[in-house]
């Protein structure tokens, strides 16, 4: 066991070489043309449409505005039903649209919204529901769509976490009415700051081409009251060469969690989530659940021992969302109405996953872990 002399975060972004960057730069500053649907956002929504092999991407300024858009773009209202394992921004997208989050727990084994507790939580103010794939693991899109489909909801996937996953090779953001990816500096391909939604038809693009841009339809006619949530083209510039490297990246997150999974797979009192049999896995986290009872330590106690060795690991999603005090009064924000939620949010631990983080530094903190066992 060694301990690293500057601390490892559960994550860094994937940077192209900076020369490269700098060539980009200079498109721009010749072009001087910044933002407003320029050059390199038209050509980061072609490429992205094509190598997600969906119909239309519609990019923004980052994930939060293009989930309350793509609320917005469905006139969605009253209640929406939600998971409370994501991170805050799924549920405070449906608070600025003034729309009520009802809270339905998550199925044990990927964590995501349990269908079979959906239909019980419908009443006749829900108009749609905002799944999540955690952790990017498919939720369980044909059931979801079935309900969607019987009691007449929109579907709307908060994909954030689900850039380049296929279910029998199909891009996971091509399920639902509409699905949002974010391009934060923490996710899996980023443009520093950056999202999109994914649309399956040329009339929901225009629209949400209206509502990024202030609702203007045309020089001296606005449609809608629109937001600022355009993504420039700094931000389309770093995605479309983050994109050349979009394998590389994948493979080396592949490998780095494979090895926690080979060397972690007997351990007692830890669990992961392995990948469902068709899906193509981006590798974007990676969780481990901490039996305290098996383990003989909490997982607040593993936390802060790797800490201690300078691996900053995350709680992801913890505290839940529906204990935050804004939401945690709603009917159904209680603990007892979530119960695998509420245990999984004490249970969960993302290790250090990024494509530039050695193996030995996966070989360390599973023997950090090995060793801390009672
Ligand atoms: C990161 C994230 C968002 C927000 O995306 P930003 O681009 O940071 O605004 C939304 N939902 C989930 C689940 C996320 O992880």
């Amino acid at each position: 066991m060694f301990k690293p002399k500057e601390p490892i975060n559960v994550t860094q972004p994937f940077l192209p070489p900076l020369p490269e960057v700098t060539a980009f730069m200079q498109e721009i500053w010749d072009r001087k043309w910044l933002t407003n649907s320029g050059a390199f956002h038209k050509e980061l929504e072609a490429q992205l449409a094509q190598y997600l092999n969906v119909p239309y991407v519609a990019l923004c300024a980052n994930g939060t505005l293009a989930l309350v858009i793509a609320l917005q773009v469905l006139r969605i209202t009253g209640e929406v039903i939600t998971t409370p394992f994501s991170f805050v921004a799924t549920t405070h997208a449906l608070w600025w649209n003034n729309i009520r989050p009802v809270f339905v727990d998550i199925e044990p084994e990927f964590c995501n919204l349990d269908p079979e507790k959906v239909e019980s939580a419908i009443t006749p103010k829900t108009t749609g529901i905002l799944p999540v794939h955690v952790y990017g693991h498919p939720c369980q899109v044909e059931r979801l769509q079935e309900i969607a489909d019987i009691y007449g909801l929109h579907l709307i996937y908060d994909a954030a976490h689900a850039f380049g996953v296929k279910q029998a090779g199909r891009s996971l953001t091509d399920f639902g009415d509409l699905s949002v990816l974010s391009f934060h500096a923490t996710k899996a391909f980023n443009t520093f700051e950056g999202g999109a939604i994914i649309c399956h038809d040329e009339r929901t693009y225009q629209r949400i081409n209206y509502l990024k841009n202030f609702g203007f339809a045309g020089e001296t006619t606005v449609v809608a009251p629109g937001i600022n949530a355009k993504m420039n083209e700094f931000q389309a510039g770093m995605g479309l060469l983050q994109l050349q490297y979009m394998d590389e990246i994948l493979a080396k997150r592949a490998a780095i969690a494979n090895r926690y999974m080979e060397l972690l797979s007997s351990m007692e009192g830890i669990s992961f989530l392995t990948p469902g049999p068709q899906v193509d896995y981006n590798y974007a986290y990676f969780p481990i659940f901490v039996d305290a009872a098996a383990f003989g330590r909490t997982r607040n106690e593993l936390y802060e021992h790797l800490k201690s060795y300078n691996y900053l690991c995350r709680r992801y999603f913890y505290p839940l969302i529906s204990s935050f005090n804004m939401y945690k009064s709603l009917p159904g924000a209680e603990p007892s109405n979530l119960p695998t939620a509420t245990r999984v949010a004490e249970e969960v631990l993302c290790l250090p996953i990024f494509p530039d983080l050695g193996l030995e530094h996966v070989d360390n903190v599973v023997e950090i872990i090995t060793s801390y066992k009672k």
